[in-house]
């Protein structure tokens, strides 16, 4: 039997497993870096698969390592299995980590016969928007000695390469004064007004960003009660760019209107995180035609980019993995437009029949690139090449 042929075998007989998991996860969402029951159910499926399991890498309890295989080529699936406040795995995140399991099982039965080492690597907190789990596991080496890292993400459509941009997520804080609000105001300092400010210029400074250019936030604190001169605010903000180039310069650009708020107000200004954007995504053209070439064997299709999927512009920490290691993060489509990604439709969608089959779709598809990648020699040396260049330039 073909090779491709005997591993979409091995990939049929646990598909229950799979989507069980998938399903699982969904039914019980749990938000970044407390994603306990995620990782015992998709680690215990990798021990039945034979994989020797690792949970709590990188001093992050609920990262893990799953790996088989001791050759020389390394391939990783990264396994995302966080959820969203409230509308919980309306980022389809159960998918990408019944996706990497049923990748990394396919993929094992013929690691000894290719010279893989397979790795299912749980990268934990991925919504976190700054310093999420994939920057910790590269930061703390977890990915050292990688050759390609691959993932799938759940969309409203198939993408090869979706547009990716850098993101920077912080936390603002306005510390004023209290004081009655009717009986002597101006002994206040109002930090409610230094954040109206603050929003005010953001909404002006607009009209002079990239239209690539994004910002927005929430209040995540607006005061006391309206007696009471708010002695403290706090907001949560996002900023991205199509580059981290270009975030460095539109985040200071932003922080300005955040002292403007302080400046105007006298309220005092702390920013604190954003220290550890997300990265762009560098999609590795090479290993994402095998992706397209085998997802196409699978009936699935990639139309050309439409104006929709051009615009779109998320971010993920799989972004800063693909600056350093050949990478592919395709969307993979579960049919579900007009719901899409962070809103509750969406999430709905993510166990339907046609998110299942998106489930089993890209674990074969990925399991066949890392075949390809594996078998070609021409491909084998651009992911080892590239990926050596990029450690030796650190
Ligand atoms: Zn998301
Ligand atoms: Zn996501």
């Amino acid at each position: 039997m073909d090779i491709k042929e005997s591993v979409r075998h091995e990939l049929r007989a646990i598909s229950e497993h799979i989507i069980d998991l998938s399903h699982r996860i969904h039914a019980s969402p749990e938000l970044g870096f407390e994603e306990h029951q995620a990782v015992t159910w998709t680690t215990d499926l990798l021990a039945a698969a034979g994989f020797d399991v690792e949970v709590g890498i990188c001093d992050l309890s609920t990262a893990f390592r799953a790996r088989v295989g001791n050759g020389p080529l390394h391939i990783v699936f990264c396994a995302e299995y966080d959820a969203l406040p409230v509308i919980g795995h309306a980022c389809g995140h159960n998918i990408i980590a019944a996706t990497a399991v049923g990748a990394g099982a396919a993929a094992a039965k013929v690691a000894d016969d290719l010279g893989l080492t397979v790795t299912v690597l749980g990268t934990p907190g991925e919504e976190a928007g700054n310093a999420g789990g994939k920057i910790l596991l590269l930061e703390r080496g977890a990915f050292e000695g990688v050759d390609v890292a691959m993932m799938v993400h759940p969309a409203p459509f198939d993408a090869l390469a979706p547009s990716i941009i850098a993101a920077s997520m912080f936390d603002v804080h306005y510390t004023g004064k209290e004081a009655h609000a009717a009986a002597f105001p101006e002994l206040g300092v109002n930090a409610a007004d230094a954040l109206t400010i603050a929003q005010t210029a953001i909404g002006l400074l607009r009209q002079h960003i990239r239209p690539t250019d994004r910002i927005h936030g929430i209040v995540t604190h607006g005061g006391e009660a309206p007696n009471i001169v708010p002695g403290f605010t706090s907001a949560r903000y996002m900023v991205r760019a199509t580059e981290l180039r270009e975030l460095d310069e539109l985040r200071g650009r932003v922080h300005r209107c955040f002292d403007a708020g302080a400046l105007a107000t006298g309220a005092q200004l702390d920013i604190i995180g954003g220290d550890r954007p997300y990265a762009e995504m560098r999609h590795d053209a090479v290993i994402g035609a095998a992706y397209r070439r085998n997802s196409e064997r699978l009936g699935r299709s990639f139309a050309p980019p439409s104006p929709a999927v051009v615009r779109m512009a998320a971010s993920t920490d799989m972004g800063n993995v693909s600056l350093r290691i050949p990478a592919i993060h395709p969307s993979i489509g579960i049919d579900s437009w007009p719901a899409v990604n962070h809103q509750r439709e969406f999430a709905a969608h993510c166990v339907t029949p046609t998110a299942d089959r998106a489930v089993l779709d890209g674990a074969l598809a990925m399991a066949w690139t890392a075949i390809d990648v594996a078998r070609d020699e021409v491909t084998r040396k651009h992911v080892q090449g590239l990926a050596r260049g990029s450690a030796e330039a650190g």
